[in-house]
């Protein structure tokens, strides 16, 4: 069986993956906050690891692995959302997560096994606080729960931080429930005038988990307290899964364990600067789809750099990646594969150089530079590895431009050939043949057509 590294922020090396258990081998990936419509900085954070986890099916089988992805459903944002729109939480929170998971279907990606929502495991949080609170790593104070930093020697390991570096990098003034500056928030009081569905009942009052526990509760339900990948954006690792670390290892100090591999994506920015809400320099994935650029074309832009280095948006990248489509799709079209392959499994077993380029740390584009140099059956083979070939050849080309007004110049031809009127005929043929629309004249009188 082919191997897989992987670049672990916690050892900062290349290390060979080794699941703990192969039968269910099980990985945890940061979701959305659901306030807004995902952004292609967030669906290059998806698309990776979905690219990851239909590795991980290759290798391990499709029933030994085990995907989770929260949904974040409580959060200070969603609450800001919501009253600036003027609509409920649970409304906002349902419409940004079926805007998710359309946009997200449009690029490719796979649901994940299992996609809790950080609401509906509430009591998961608490009792993981409790723990917390009762062996001296939290404390409570005016309304918050907070976690004691201090008590945690491994505090900083994943990220590189040290603690004194935390004191003297506090910001203004620390908050005056805080023992210590870079202690954080595991539960906050509700403000008054909340949303009732943002707010919880707590032994500490009434209020909402911190996001941080929310990870902690949700991996350890579905995952159990030792697992074997972590991921998400490399914003994430401090404080984020930093933060996580220490909720979850503290909670159970006999169970000195979390995930094995921590994976983190690279950032897709805009010239040079992370593609972000806040900074306002974010493009849509729905703003794109509406322009007509396809969804696997969006996903080729997004895997086009190695994945834990910064991709720089720009718009020859998704004119570069529809070139490498068509090519793509014409030689796969092209071949004995022929017609129809939209549903067929790959025939063709997968090459073991583009295994190997993939094992190795997923590096993505030497596994393309294979692809471009491989015969059809190995391309779909390995295209439909990685999430593409989602429509057959014909769809393909057929779904490009305006396929109505195409139609109606080859009806127009028709007619003219009814006519006798060969020049006109000949001249709709011509003017076709320069947009590159290929006429083919079949017997029964019909024309069909397909992209040069
Ligand atoms: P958020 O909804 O902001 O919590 O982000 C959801 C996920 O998208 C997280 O894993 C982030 O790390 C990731 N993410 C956000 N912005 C970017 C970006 N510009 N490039 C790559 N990943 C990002
Ligand atoms: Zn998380």
């Amino acid at each position: 069986m082919s191997t897989l590294s992987l670049y672990n922020t916690l050892s900062r090396k290349k290390d060979e993956f080794r699941p703990l258990d192969a039968k269910n081998v099980r990985m945890y990936v940061c979701g959305p906050t659901v306030y807004d419509r995902p952004h292609i900085g967030n669906a290059r954070s998806v698309v990776i690891y979905d690219v990851l986890y239909r590795l991980l099916t290759h290798l391990y089988g499709e029933k030994h692995v085990t995907y989770v992805r929260n949904i974040t459903d409580v959060d200070d944002k969603i609450n800001a959302a919501a009253k600036h729109n003027g609509e409920t939480i649970s409304a906002l929170t349902e419409r940004v997560t079926g805007w998710f998971h359309d946009d997200m279907a449009a690029l490719g990606c796979l649901r994940p096994n299992i996609e809790p929502r950080a609401t509906a495991h509430i009591a998961q949080m608490i009792h993981i606080i409790e723990q917390l609170i009762a062996n001296g790593h939290a404390y409570v104070s005016q309304g918050h729960a907070l976690f004691r930093v201090a008590s945690f020697k491994e505090y900083g390991a994943l990220s590189g931080r040290k603690l004194d570096d935390l004191i003297a990098g506090a910001r203004i003034e620390v908050e005056s429930y805080k023992e210590h500056p870079g202690d954080f928030v595991l539960w906050k009081p509700a403000d008054a005038g909340d949303d009732p569905s943002s707010v919880f009942e707590s032994p500490w009052g009434a209020g909402r988990p911190g996001w941080h526990i929310e990870c902690s509760a949700m991996s350890s339900t579905y995952l159990g307290a030792h697992f074997d990948i972590h991921g998400g954006g490399a914003d994430l690792m401090f404080p984020h899964h930093e933060n996580e670390i220490a909720q979850s290892k503290c909670a159970d100090p006999a169970h000195n364990h979390f995930a094995n591999y921590w994976v983190h994506n690279g950032f897709l920015t805009v010239n040079g600067e992370k593609m972000s809400k806040s900074l306002g320099n974010f493009i849509t994935v729905k703003d794109l789809l509406d322009k007509g650029v396809r969804g696997e074309v969006i996903r080729l832009v997004l895997l086009s750099a190695k994945y834990n280095e910064p991709l720089d948006w720009n718009e020859k990248l998704v004119s570069d990646a529809k070139l490498t489509l068509d090519k793509w799709y014409r030689s796969v079209g092209n071949s004995d594969l022929g017609l129809g392959i939209s549903t067929s499994n790959p025939q063709s077993p997968i090459p073991n150089p583009f295994l190997n380029a993939l094992g190795d740390d997923l590096n993505l584009p030497k596994a393309f530079s294979l692809m471009h140099a491989s015969a059809p059956e190995e391309l779909f083979a390995m295209g439909k590895l990685l999430g593409f070939f989602g429509v057959s050849a014909d769809e393909w080309f057929k779904g490009d431009g305006d396929d109505g007004d195409i139609q109606a110049q080859i009806d127009a031809r028709i007619e003219a050939k009814k006519a006798k009127n060969w020049q006109k005929a000949d001249g709709i043929r011509q003017n076709l043949a320069k947009n590159g629309i290929i006429l083919e004249d079949r017997p029964d009188g019909t024309t069909d057509w397909r992209r040069a």
